[in-house]
């Protein structure tokens, strides 16, 4: 199949210009079926795996339509969870740059709805959130979608399995009927369908790349017998194979705890990603990972979806899935844009029948291993190879990412190939630098832009 590329489409110029120089040029297979329809104005469901790039189909489509010149939300976005939010109005934004005073506001929880109800006086033309926060701000009469042409429901099956239909019904209620509507869901059990009846009208069902059991991803099975040989065996596998980057999947909040805490505990480099945790941490956790510079995420499905982590070595199932197809949707975390991925998961004799299944349902290849010699024991876990540095300043002190490569290579400073990931929040600033430039990056940071400024190494 020939790959198409972007200037096929009948995208303004100022979008097809700027996709050029992101670098984006050929389309993702979800990309070249759901947007030329979604350019006729076509209401869309469209299932497809994560990481299959169904974020850049829905913001292209509802860029393509958008009056920057009318200061009215033109485009509602709802999704699951809030970091899932921010990457949505990232890309958004991103693709939006050579817009003129296009503005992208994000509406979720962990932030005042006083800070938000002022960004929201001063004119949104995009807007994104979680479906709670939301409905608080149309109940508060701080929202009016009189303008609204396009709703996109993203991750709606997951929107569904934490229960936000009621509030996305009542959502859908106060926008305008005239609008068009996509909704994108890596999976699509029973109830999406009720939900497509209800808020589109005569949709478009698109389904691509579903099969995340492809043999790019090899499927190693570890038997276990009880708890605490199931911590045994993580960290054997963590030691003798040593993968920098990895995301380990819990059933429950109280498992995610426990194998963080034992992980700690054994002097690995690991943090905890659950719904129980305040915003801040969160955030804090997921730049740190995402950054190379800590190498075990322990999280439950819920907190896990949707985020965008790149080169994860390998995902481990700590537990079996309950769920078979939330152990395909696990897997498809590693082995992203067609490099090979690996899974290891741990299993006990309850685990049979779920293991058949995966197997006749959903043509997964059962790898049934041995677990490593106590011997890996002797070895000392990974180091990850960035450090993250925490600055007490950021957007609201107008740092900009720049600012801070250049405070850190300038004069007497740190080479540029030892400065990693750059994340600027409202007041505070991330960067990861290389693991030997800690030092000197600290010192560095003291002055940016001429200004004092407050730096730690988390
Ligand atoms: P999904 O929502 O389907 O899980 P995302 O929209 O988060 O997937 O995209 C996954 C990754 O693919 C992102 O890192 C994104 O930058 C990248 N990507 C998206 N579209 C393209 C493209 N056309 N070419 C190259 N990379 C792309
Ligand atoms: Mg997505």
């Amino acid at each position: 199949m020939s790959q198409q590329t972007f200037a096929e489409l009948d995208l303004p110029a100022r979008l097809l210009q700027n996709l050029d120089s992101l670098g984006y040029q050929s389309m993702t297979p979800v990309q070249s079926q759901v947007l030329p329809l979604a350019l006729e104005g076509k209401d869309i469901v469209a299932r497809a795996k994560t990481g299959s790039g169904k974020t850049v189909s829905f913001a292209l489509a509802l860029l393509a339509k958008l009056d920057s010149s009318r200061f009215a939300p033109q485009a509602l976005v709802l999704c699951p969870t809030r970091e899932l939010a921010e990457q949505i109005s990232e890309v958004t934004r991103q693709l939006a740059r050579t817009t003129e005073n296009l503005k992208v506001l994000t509406l979720t929880g962990g932030s005042s709805t006083r800070t938000q109800q002022e960004s929201l006086a001063r004119g949104a033309h995009v807007i994104v959130g979680t479906p709670g926060r939301i409905e608080d701000h149309i109940r508060r009469g701080s929202l009016n979608f009189e303008n609204l042409n396009t709703l996109v429901l993203d991750e709606a099956d997951r929107m569904l399995q934490m229960g936000f239909l009621d509030a996305i019904n009542r959502i859908v209620e106060q926008l305008p009927q005239e609008r068009q509507t996509l909704l994108l869901s890596a999976t699509y059990p029973e109830e999406i369908k009720g939900v497509a009846d209800k808020v589109m009208l005569a949709p478009e069902f698109i389904s691509v790349d579903t099969a995340h059991t492809a043999a790019d991803i090899r499927q190693l099975f570890y038997h276990v017998e009880d708890k605490s040989q199931r911590l045994l065996a993580l960290q054997l596998l963590l030691l003798k194979n040593r993968p920098e980057s990895v995301l380990i999947f819990c059933n429950t909040r109280v498992a995610v705890s426990e194998v963080t805490q034992f992980l700690l505990e054994k002097k690995f480099s690991a943090i905890a990603l659950h719904g129980d945790l305040d915003q801040r941490d969160r955030d804090q956790n997921l730049i740190r990972f995402s950054n190379r510079s800590v190498s075990v995420l322990v999280a439950t499905d819920v907190a896990a979806r949707g985020i965008d982590i790149d080169k994860l070595d390998v995902v481990i199932n700590y537990e079996l899935s309950k769920d078979s197809e939330v152990h395909v949707h696990r897997s498809g975390r590693t082995g992203r844009a067609g490099e090979t991925g690996v899974v290891w998961t741990l299993y006990d004799d309850a685990d049979q029948y779920r293991m058949e299944k995966l197997q006749t349902a959903y043509h997964i290849s059962i790898d049934k291993n041995r677990l490593p010699p106590l011997q890996a024991l002797k070895e000392a876990p990974v180091i990850p190879p960035m450090v993250t540095l925490v600055i007490n300043g950021g957007k609201k002190q107008k740092l900009r990412p720049g600012d801070i490569l250049g405070a850190l290579t300038g004069e007497g400073g740190v080479s540029g190939s030892a400065v990693g990931h750059i994340k600027i929040q409202s007041a505070r600033s991330f960067v990861a630098v290389e693991r030997q430039a800690v030092q000197s990056s600290l010192e560095q940071l003291r002055k940016i832009k001429g200004r004092s400024f407050k730096t730690r190494a988390l």
